[in-house]
């Protein structure tokens, strides 16, 4: 069924804050020695978010304090080294100012700052929102200290270890013939259409999620559905797997509420509709955007991109 779905390793390193360049050196992040090392170093380059966890950025780049900038004192967790240059998320940023910034959140850094960059953001950020939520143990109450160069939480009392979470959810562009399935919320912009999505439960496959979402917000069954790619989604913790599946009939039923309205869309309905601006699209930060392009460009040559780029106010 996949003969037309293309490489799922390159489209994966399109989404965005999925190319992450950083190699994230997990087996030094014990090394005591190591990290003060590196922390010291004069090539160390620290990431900061300020308290609406907005990234500072000059030119459309990512600002970075140097060793020098960083009180001696303060925390900071090791991200991993970029080339030999060791890279380090700041808890917070003390009295360290920087004046020429502009302060932008994680979805423009997303769509404005080079790939390798957004996706370093991505990691931190997600990084940062958990260690945000480990004051206490959910085992025992007690109080948790962060270990591991930032990247475990140890209970105080009971000494158990907190990893941090990621939350799957799978995110499905479902074809039936010649047409999509696409499906809004009430509370979206007026006439926005993506892909359905939802999360994991506990106990089920990706597969099975893919099938039990679509039929609970569509009413529609899915017959078979092929991996696409992911996108990390720190907003707070989730990761987005992206998949293409097919159903067996196009009937639709609103069958949870989730959706106010699901439609099967052509090719040509979804290009008349961007031009027209009678649909919009995700925005191109999404994979839900990614999934419709692929769609678009298999099965009717379509380069999303440049039917995007004719809508009104585009
Ligand atoms: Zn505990």
């Amino acid at each position: 069924m996949s003969g037309q779905r293309g490489s799922s390793a390159a489209c994966s390193h399109r989404n965005t804050f999925a190319a992450l360049e950083v190699e994230r050196s997990a087996e030094y992040r014990d090394d005591a020695a190591w990290l003060a090392a590196q922390r010291a170093a004069p090539n160390a380059r620290f990431v900061v978010f300020d308290a609406e966890q907005r990234a500072p950025v000059r030119d459309d780049r990512l600002l970075w304090l140097d060793a020098r900038a960083v009180p001696a004192q303060a925390r900071a967790s090791l991200l991993g080294l970029d080339g030999d240059a060791p890279v380090f998320l700041l808890h917070d940023l003390g009295g360290v100012s920087l004046p020429d910034a502009e302060w932008i959140t994680l979805r423009d850094a997303g769509l404005r700052l080079p790939s390798s960059e957004a996706g370093l953001l991505a990691y931190a950020r997600g990084l940062a929102n958990w260690q945000d939520g480990m004051r206490y143990c959910s085992h025992c109450g007690g109080d948790l200290h962060l270990i591991s160069a930032g990247h475990r939480a140890a209970c105080a009392r009971c000494e158990r270890l907190h990893f941090p979470r990621t939350d799957p959810a799978v995110i499905v562009i479902v074809e039936h013939g010649d047409a999509c399935l696409l499906g809004r919320q009430a509370m979206w912009r007026p006439r926005q259409y993506s892909t359905l999505a939802g999360f994991v439960e506990p106990g089920e496959s990706l597969e099975d999620a893919v099938r039990r979402e679509v039929r609970e917000e569509a009413g529609v069954k899915v017959v078979d559905c092929d991996y696409h790619s992911s996108q990390p989604w720190p907003f707070p913790a989730s990761l987005m797997l992206g998949f293409i599946a097919t159903a067996a009939a196009r009937e639709i039923h609103l069958a949870d509420g989730e959706l106010e309205d699901a439609r099967w869309f052509t090719a040509q309905q979804i290009v008349d509709g961007v031009r027209r601006g009678d649909l919009r699209v995700s925005s191109p930060l999404s994979i839900s955007y990614r999934l419709i392009e692929h769609w678009l460009l298999a099965r009717a040559g379509i380069v999303l991109d440049e039917v995007a780029r004719e809508a009104p106010g585009a």
